[in-house]
């Protein structure tokens, strides 16, 4: 079964060209009737996401949905801790690794829940950087031994809820990033009487690197600078809270692709730390930020969307280079902290959209016979198409692109009808068909503009989803995810494709694909089948993508389903919860609409319609009707297409689109 009838392409090709055996180990693979399975805990219990999608529309949840796999995400903290307590056995290192969850980078709750819950053995805790995320911290933190890290700029209200916190017992650590919070901090400890908890943010020196680079350096937003650190230190020294100083901090940026950055930090910022232990303060810990990257295209490289190194190696990395730099300045090790987000959330979430609509410049191309041809222009294109040709393909690709400006220009100047135009497009189409056929088939370098024919001739397939919603970072900041389709691997992909969303905006759409060299400008694909649903997985989407959406165009949160592992399930697993995307009524509500005003104002002209006896009483009604039902109902595409014996099978069974 792993082979198709009609070729010899087999499964292990499909994972191969979309990279599963790169960036999907050890939580993505295909099986062998060609569908892509999950392994959520990193064992032989598998996942088939396609039977989640099923069982998610018996649910009334459709795509476009977020898959979360909680036990992939207990799977990460697991790794994360794993990986910094063997590192620290290994190095023989006499300090603890007390790690924290940076509460931006997924806020919602299910995910908190799970990542503290998992975490509660290793002691592992949560980091706060704004005050909505300190509310949620604080309440989330419960009874765990782990500490939790107060980030990002602060008012007195953040600081004095941080110090209540501590006045009931807890380890709550207020990290300065400007001398301001320090006298805050002062302030607000003096008049609740309690002794804070203090870290500072350092400013290194050493750059980021990446698309997420900007915070350090000289001009980074945050952080200390070397004058400011003395003075914060005497700050404290003076108000007589030299005791509270326990804490170094730094954070070079999300993402960093390459380990040698990492490194230079590290010992940038334990030369700090030294430093301030050696004037006398307590100290304790050391805060090595985040930036442990993912490796998206699979490539192991220092390029953007990767990392050259693993997780094992980043921990063993922090911990070695710490030691050395302790002992030769002869300062007790500290205890490390990360604050790893990216790298906890995001394998745990797949974005799952459908595909219902091909675009394709081949489709509606025109068979031209010679005897229909009246413009000379389009007799050229003919005879370059169907003539003896003794000219290379790049020749023949100028000549060609010459005589569809000429036609184009002709078209514009009253001299070439419709008809004539649109032959001599289809005719260029032809043509440019061939050449990629050609070039394709060719070993060996190819010009560039040939290789770009590829791309000027990629279908368009429409996705119901919105990039800005959903994959904000692509949009923004030219990120690539993993994609692919997530059944019929067993077949060749035979369709280029490029990615369009639902948006009235031509940036949306994912024209940039993960290649192992470089990237890709589209996608292989099948072709759709009518009748049959076609789904696309966008992997790897749990750090910022499925929390930061922006509502343009109004589509808003998507449908979710959490899955968790179950052996006494036939397909492995069970839906314990579900969260609904937006209605219509929601996002419109959001912007400052209710639903009643708006329902009132199209009465009136409903109202004012039929009294003019413009419509009939009866169909204004069930405008009115329909109006309403719609603000009830999701925001995206109601894509409705099912196969037709199996419409009137289960007619009576199917599910009500979810509202
Ligand atoms: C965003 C942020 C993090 C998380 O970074 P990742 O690269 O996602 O691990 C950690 N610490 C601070 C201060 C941050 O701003």
């Amino acid at each position: 079964m792993s082979t198709s009838p009609k070729s010899r392409w087999t499964t292990s090709e499909a994972e191969r060209l979309y990279g599963f055996n790169r960036w999907g180990t050890p939580y993505f693979s295909v099986d062998k009737e060609g569908f892509v399975c999950a392994h959520p805990d990193a064992d032989e219990r598998t996942v088939r996401i396609d039977d989640v999608i099923k069982e998610a529309a018996s649910k009334g949840i459709k795509a476009p949905m977020v898959i979360r796999f909680q036990d992939l995400l207990r799977n990460r903290v697991q790794r994360l801790n794993k990986a910094f307590a063997d590192s620290i056995a290994e190095e023989n290192y006499p300090a603890r690794y007390r790690g924290v969850f940076p509460i931006k980078v997924n806020q919602l709750r299910e995910v908190i829940e799970e990542i503290r819950d998992a975490g509660e053995a290793h002691g592992y805790g949560l980091e706060a950087g704004s005050k909505p995320e300190l509310l949620i911290a604080m309440a989330m933190h419960q009874d765990s031994q782990g500490l939790l890290i107060c980030n990002g700029y602060k008012d007195e209200d953040y600081i004095r809820l941080a110090l209540n916190y501590r006045k009931i017992g807890k380890e709550i650590i207020l990290v300065a990033e400007q001398l301001s919070e320090v006298e805050l901090i002062i302030k607000v400890s003096r008049e609740l009487r309690v002794e804070p908890l203090v870290g500072l943010r350092a400013k290194l020196g050493t750059r980021g690197e990446g698309k997420w680079a900007m915070s350090t350096g000289d001009n980074a937003k945050f952080g200390l600078t070397s004058m400011e650190m003395l003075e914060a230190a005497r700050m404290l020294e003076k108000a007589d809270l030299k005791e509270s100083l326990r804490l170094l901090h730094f954070h070079i940026g999300s993402q960093v692709p390459n380990i040698i950055t990492l490194k230079n930090a590290v010992v940038e910022a334990t030369r700090y730390y030294c430093q301030l232990k050696k004037m006398g303060f307590p100290m304790g810990s050391l805060d090595v930020g985040g930036g442990l990257g993912i490796d998206y295209d699979g490539s192991r490289s220092n390029y953007e969307s990767s990392t050259n190194y693993s997780l094992e190696e980043y921990a063993r990395d922090v911990v070695y280079n710490v030691k050395q730099i302790c002992a030769k300045m002869k300062v007790p090790c500290p205890d490390l902290t990360t604050e790893s987000g990216r790298a906890i959330v995001a394998p745990h979430s797949i974005l799952i959209t459908e595909v219902f609509e091909r675009i394709s410049k081949r489709e509606s191309l025109l068979k031209v016979r010679k005897d229909e041809i009246k413009d000379q222009v389009v007799s050229d294109l003919h005879e370059m198409l169907y003539g003896r040709n003794k000219y290379g393909a790049l020749e023949i690709y100028h000549d060609a692109l010459q005589k569809k400006e000429e036609a184009d220009s002709l078209f514009s100047h009253g001299y070439l009808d419709l008809v004539g135009r649109a032959q001599a497009e289809s005719l260029f189409w032809q043509i440019c068909d061939r050449l990629e056929k050609k070039v394709y088939k060719t070993r060996g370098y190819q010009p560039e503009e040939l290789i770009g024919l590829s791309e000027l001739l990629s279908d368009q397939y429409v996705c119901n989803f919105s990039v800005f919603q959903s994959l904000l970072d692509h949009w923004a900041l030219d990120q690539l995810f993993p994609i692919t389709p997530i059944a019929r691997l067993n077949e060749r992909p035979s369709v280029n494709a490029i990615l369009v969303d639902i948006t009235c905006d031509s940036d949306g759409k994912v024209s940039k694909f993960i290649d192992l060299e470089d990237e890709k400008q589209y996608l292989p694909l099948h072709p759709l089948k009518k009748g049959d649903p076609y789904f696309l997985g966008i992997f790897l989407v749990g750090a910022y993508q499925d929390i930061m959406g922006d509502n343009h165009n109004l589509f808003g949160r998507v449908n979710e389903v959490h899955v968790f592992l179950d052996e006494d399930e036939d397909d492995g697993f069970y839906i314990e919860d579900t969260i609904k995307g937006y209605r219509m009524k929601d996002v419109l509500e959001g912007v400052q609409y209710s639903a009643e005003g708006l329902c009132q104002n199209l009465k009136r002209q409903i109202d004012k319609a039929t009294k003019e006896d413009i419509v009939r009483p009866r169909d204004g009604v069930s405008f009115m009707e329909l109006y309403e039902q719609q603000l009830q109902t999701k925001t995206y595409l109601n894509i409705t297409k099912k196969k037709k014996r199996r419409a009137i099978a289960k007619k009576s069974a199917a599910p009500k689109e979810d509202s």
